[in-house]
């Protein structure tokens, strides 16, 4: 049994089931135990790979984006580029590397990394050892200063806590962990929650809300002192009922209550539900399009015919087999999406004007 394992079942001995999104908030985030907090989850070794790990590509192709809103914003004195668990720094690292030509947005550039993981921290400073700009790190977005902001946030959004809701016929039931034959399993709360009463469902429904607070503040940020946030990630445009609750571990899909702290854990993004929230916040938002869609119209077929230019053979086929992974519609190209939350004054940002 994991270390986790054994905390949270004393835990619902004590005092009952746990709703999932505090479940979901233990296994990530434990001081201890954490899943991020514990390890480098990333690559062939680890339990998943992410875009920016996959090809430089990605995060190329973010710092021109990044560059050319800048222009579109006016070229502000001062920018903050913001980014939103960085893994290993590796998306930065790439995109502040494309924006080296850009003498006036590197003056003017200072980024600031919000990441709870100490570990992870660690592999960010060295990878942004030679960035050349100043790097600071924060636990939270509101620690981040105030003013003109680009923000990335890649595979974040789906590590931010939900909670889930089943129907029944006197309305909806909160979906809680607790212990059945001495084993961890979800059951369902007692009580309906009367402030979902007037969401309409057939019973046995199931509904995801997620507390995407960091992207509330960041898009109200944007709409008070410009800039926009750029959140990729995978999920779906329309929101609907369903579990999307995912263990990952290996490279494999694994029971989300099998070992707490030892897998990723994960929901599928509602880009709808965030497009609200940007929206209550007082931003505007542009898309949500699919990462295939949104990395073709930022070039990725040039930057690829380029790269393979001074590439060996199989550098070349490395390439290609990238851009299909990050484009392929029925890979992270189709699976993925990007949607932009800006200042309600702010033109489209590119990749979305289109
Ligand atoms: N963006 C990276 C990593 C994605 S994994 C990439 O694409 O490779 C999720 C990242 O979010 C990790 O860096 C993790 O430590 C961080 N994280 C998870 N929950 C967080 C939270 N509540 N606040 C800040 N960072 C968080």
């Amino acid at each position: 049994m994991t270390p986790l394992a054994a905390e949270i079942r004393r835990l619902i001995a004590l005092e009952g089931p746990i709703p999932v999104d505090q479940y979901m908030r233990l296994c990530l985030g434990h001081p201890q135990h954490g899943y991020y907090i514990t390890r480098d989850p990333f690559g062939v070794r680890g339990d998943f790979t992410t875009a920016p790990e996959i090809s430089q590509m990605f995060g190329e192709l973010i710092g021109a984006w990044a560059a050319a809103l800048w222009e579109q914003m006016g070229a502000p004195h001062a920018l903050h580029l913001l980014e939103l668990g960085p893994g290993r720094g590796t998306l930065m690292a790439d995109a502040l590397r494309a924006t080296r030509g850009v003498a006036a947005l590197r003056a003017a550039l200072s980024v600031h990394l919000v990441e709870t993981s100490p570990i992870l921290r660690a592999h960010q400073q060295k990878m942004l050892a030679d960035a050349g700009v100043p790097v600071s790190w924060h636990g939270a977005v509101e620690d981040v200063p105030a003013g003109p902001a680009i923000a990335i946030a890649n595979e974040f959004v789906d590590a931010l806590a939900i909670s889930q809701f089943v129907k029944d016929r006197d309305g909806w039931h909160p979906r809680m962990i607790g212990l059945q034959d001495d084993r961890l399993a979800f059951v369902v709360a007692p009580d309906p929650l009367p402030r979902l009463a007037l969401v309409d469902a057939p019973a046995g429904a199931l509904i995801e809300l997620r507390q995407d607070q960091p992207i509330g503040a960041l898009a109200q940020r944007v709409a008070g002192h410009g800039g926009a946030v750029l959140v990729i990630d995978y999920g779906h445009t329309q929101s609907g009922f369903g579990d999307t609750l995912q263990a990952v571990r290996q490279h494999k899909f694994a029971d989300p209550l099998a070992d707490p702290g030892e897998a990723d854990l994960t929901a599928q993004v509602d880009f709808a539900a965030l497009a609200q929230t940007a929206r209550r916040n007082g931003a505007r938002v542009h898309g949500p399009i699919t990462q295939g869609a949104f990395l073709r119209r930022l070039g990725i077929a040039e930057r690829v015919a380029r790269l393979q230019q001074s590439a060996t053979p199989q550098q070349a086929a490395d390439i290609a087999a990238a851009l299909t992974r990050l484009t392929a519609p029925d890979q992270m190209g189709g699976l993925f999406k990007v949607l932009a939350i800006a200042h309600p004054d702010l033109e489209a940002p590119p990749g979305f004007d289109s």
